[in-house]
């Protein structure tokens, strides 16, 4: 079963936006498999084309159905920044940052983010000299990198121009999805759900990254998976962010068994990443769209979340099926 889901905005050649779901498998499920694409608009590239992959192994007779199970596909849940080639949406808003609970503000920034905010972010055009290797490197050098990664990418709500901004209210995709997310699964008892991204840890390595929240699971995730490739956010293996979908959905499953795993496939060094978010944001809020300065940095970014190497796409996508398949497989 396919549907499509609406959003208002259009992308750069005025294309309607939608999120896409696409169902099969049991009608009444006892277990569903989420497999999310997109929510980071330009890593849905590669989710993208993992989900296209595995359609096709299902067509081919190479990937077989439990009875009792589902496998549901939700692509592009950021499709403005799919269409437009960046990670934010419409509104500059980090939608892996906007997932706040009722009561929780849409306020704050780590101290350590208001020190490098104009590093970050600065509000001019591009310019070819502006050092920011040198300025970030003598940042990394004071602070520490885990201490500034960490805050960098933790979330913050108090630069709406600026990267990892978590917004100032529920987003449309997020509203669809918390309003919508169990009716897509059809209301199984059990939901396992693997949201799709890139961009880190080692060139085309795999993790299966849990949040705090599912951390008492931690248990069962090794068991399902390759334990070499689970990382407890918790433990310190990656940065705990603010407003993740899978820690909102985790916390509204009410009485069902929710697991959630981020599966990050790696890319670049991550100042090199970071760096390609400073400048296409830059960019895509200070020069015009077709002009030489707007497109080169959304070239880099779609190189740095979807690398043009084949042998980063046949490994990366290989590995993110491998995931998949222990998700669906009967135990
Ligand atoms: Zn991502």
């Amino acid at each position: 079963m396919l549907e499509g889901f609406p959003l208002s905005g259009r992308g750069p050649d005025g294309e309607s936006l939608a999120v896409d779901v696409a169902s099969v498998g049991a009608a009444r499920p006892a277990r569903a498999v989420v497999v999310s694409s997109g929510l980071h608009g330009v890593e849905g590239f590669f989710g993208s084309a993992v989900q296209l992959a595995w359609l096709q192994g299902v067509r081919a007779g190479r990937t077989a159905i439990p009875p009792g199970t589902a496998v549901v596909l939700l692509h592009a849940l950021n499709p403005y920044g799919f269409a437009w080639r960046r990670r934010a949406n419409e509104r500059n808003v980090d939608l892996n940052r906007n997932f706040l609970d009722a009561g929780e503000p849409y306020a704050g920034a780590p101290p350590l983010y208001g020190r490098v905010h104009t590093l970050l972010n600065p509000d001019t055009q591009p310019s070819r000299t502006d050092f920011f290797l040198a300025r970030a490197t003598w940042a990394i050098c004071r602070h520490g990198l885990p201490a500034l990664r960490a805050a960098v990418a933790e979330g913050q709500y108090d630069h709406p121009g600026g990267l990892f901004f978590g917004g100032h209210a529920p987003e449309a995709s997020t509203r669809m999805i918390q309003e919508r997310f169990w009716a897509w699964t059809r209301d199984a008892g059990e939901v396992v759900h693997l949201d799709l991204h890139t961009g880190l840890g080692p060139h085309a390595g795999c993790q299966v990254l849990v949040e705090p929240v599912h951390a008492p699971e931690l248990g069962w995730y090794r068991a399902r998976f390759d334990p070499a490739r689970v990382v407890s956010v918790a433990e310190g293996g990656a940065y705990a962010a603010r407003g993740v979908m899978g820690a909102w959905l985790g916390r509204h499953a009410d009485g069902r068994r929710y697991r959630f795993a981020c599966v990050e496939i790696g890319t670049y060094a991550s100042l090199c990443v970071l760096r390609a978010l400073r400048a296409e944001n830059r960019a895509h809020q200070f020069s015009t769209p077709g002009s030489g300065p707007y497109e080169r940095p959304k070239r880099e970014l779609v190189e740095c979340f979807c690398p043009a190497s084949r042998r980063w796409r046949r490994a990366s996508v290989g590995r993110a099926l491998e995931v998949i398949e222990q998700a669906v497989a009967e135990r």
